[in-house]
């Protein structure tokens, strides 16, 4: 079978480890912490960032460290994964979900603009497989309705808008490193913020709400959102050879792209302006009722894929009448294909065969 994702852990992963291990470092403390935090700057050119121990709640971190809280509405794709809204629902805050663009899958910006309401705090920017969104408009939006920015870009580490690292844009934007993203640490994120004090906010929220001053003093209702010393041993290790996944996962996104050009489904292409990081090639069938059969074909033939997410809006949380046209219709014709640089160029042109062959029965 071939996998849908599989993190190479083939560098200092191991070697790092056993220090922590050998070290007794393994809790919340230790260098590893900080040297994963500052190459993360390094690469990213984000003003402040502060690690933490997943995706998700970097993401409730950043919201509570903006101070969104009942009331407030929050603008989000319903085109996303769960995790960009649920904890817009557990800060108190209400999400109001807008559509995506046909071109690039990110959220519609006209849309946005559409569901601004005098209660409107903050537009939550999710960008999708590793595509940037169109950060120029967002950003002149959130400007003249005084509005917060949240980027989420668990899926965007290496993605880049007009030459500047996605997540440095809005106010906080927040990274994941589970398993099968980009650069993992096992279970991991990071929160970035442009201001300082947000940014103090957030590793006061995030470790206990502790005073600085005294220990074992709480001035504020906390969690303990701290990543570990071998979260961020593998984190380390893994950001070294950033580049080089980098670069092999867009080898793999133009191979795919060149085997299927021929091919009935399209391949989600990299937008001007900007470099897809490419964390999940994808396609669209043009009729989303080959797409549970192509993915049951593939699968016959050893081949892992996923569909594209489900709108939000249609799971029972959140169930609502609107009608998102365009989420609706990629969220139905999507698929995501294996996409981890390890793999073969053999594998991936065996992929795009089997795909044609489907068309072709
Ligand atoms: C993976 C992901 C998250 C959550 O990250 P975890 O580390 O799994 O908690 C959030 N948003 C998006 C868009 C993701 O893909």
């Amino acid at each position: 079978m071939i996998p849908i994702y599989q993190p190479d852990l083939s560098g200092n992963e191991k070697k790092y480890l056993i220090e922590c291990v050998e070290s007794t470092w393994i809790s919340s403390k230790g260098k590893f912490i900080d040297q994963f935090e500052e190459k993360f700057v390094e690469f990213t050119k984000a003003d402040y960032a502060t690690s933490v121990n997943n995706g998700t709640v970097a993401i409730h971190l950043a919201l509570e460290a903006l101070g969104i809280s009942a009331g407030d509405e929050v603008i989000v794709p319903t085109l996303t994964y769960i995790a960009s809204v649920n904890p817009i629902v557990q800060v108190g805050a209400i999400p109001v979900f807008v559509d995506s663009l046909e071109s690039t899958w990110q959220v519609d910006p006209e849309d946005i603009r559409l569901k601004i309401t005098p209660k409107t705090k903050a537009i939550m920017v999710v960008h999708l497989y590793g595509q940037s969104a169109e950060m120029d408009s967002i950003m002149q939006i959130a400007h003249e309705y005084n509005l917060l920015v949240i980027e989420d870009c668990a899926e965007a580490f290496g993605t880049f808008y007009k030459g500047q690292h996605v997540g440095t844009f809005g106010d906080v934007g927040t990274f994941s490193f589970f398993g099968n993203k980009t650069i993992t640490c096992g279970e991991g994120g990071m929160v970035t913020a442009k201001d300082k004090a947000v940014y103090e906010k957030m590793k006061h929220l995030k470790n206990q709400g502790v005073s600085a001053e005294k220990q074992y003093w709480h001035d504020v209702v906390a969690y303990n959102y701290r990543m570990t010393n071998m979260q961020a041993a593998i984190g380390l290790a893994q950001i070294e050879r950033a580049e080089e996944f980098i670069a092999r996962k867009k080898e793999i996104a133009e191979l795919y792209k060149k085997y299927l050009a021929d091919s009935s489904v399209t391949v989600h292409a990299q937008q001007p302006e900007t470099i897809h990081s490419y964390w999940m090639t994808s396609i669209l069938v043009k009729d989303a009722r080959d797409r549970e059969s192509l993915r049951d074909f593939l699968k016959n033939e050893g081949i892992e894929t996923r569909p594209l997410f489900y709108p939000v809006h249609t799971m029972p949380m959140y169930e609502t009448q609107e009608n998102f046209r365009i989420a609706n219709s990629l969220g139905g014709r999507g698929i995501n294909l294996p996409s981890w640089p390890g793999l073969t160029n053999e594998q991936v042109v065996y992929i795009c065969e089997k795909i044609k062959k489907y068309f072709a029965l």
